[in-house]
């Protein structure tokens, strides 16, 4: 996992080069804002498929939406589980109400349902609501 990785800033799609040692500081070369922060990303189509295509870091999806109890609960433990996993790992939401195309894309047959990515490919899926320390045992085991 050494050496210079490929990121693409979340804000305004510019990839940049940088080092894995510098990627919990590191913002973008255009726009000048943070590549990797601990945030939860909001994933339209256009920005899950430029991650997926030209970003080098995990992704972990959550496939969700507004009407959805148990999504809502979880939402608290997705965002510490993206703190916990930052600059590593990204976290993003996708809100299936507001995309049904990509929930269908992906095969998401209830929700929540929490897919990871590496290298464009799925390497994971767990449904139903977590707590955040499962979602970081989770992804972790998954990308070992
Ligand atoms: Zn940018």
């Amino acid at each position: 996992m050494q050496g210079m990785k490929h990121i693409l800033c979340p804000t305004c799609t510019a990839v940049n080069r940088v080092d894995d040692a510098r990627l919990a500081q590191a913002v973008c070369g255009k726009c000048a804002k943070p590549l990797a922060g601990a945030q939860v990303l909001h994933l339209d189509g256009p920005l899950l498929d430029a991650l997926l295509a030209k970003d080098d870091l995990p992704l972990l999806v959550d496939f969700w939406a507004p009407w959805c109890g148990p999504c809502k609960m979880m939402a608290p433990a997705f965002e510490e589980a993206a703190r916990r996993l930052a600059p590593g790992v990204r976290l993003g939401k996708v809100d299936t109400e507001a995309n049904p195309a990509l929930g269908a894309r992906f095969g998401v047959q209830s929700i929540p349902t929490l897919v990871l990515f590496r290298n464009g490919v799925e390497v994971g899926r767990l449904s139903g609501a977590r707590p955040a320390g499962d979602i970081v045992t989770w992804t972790l085991g998954a990308l070992r």
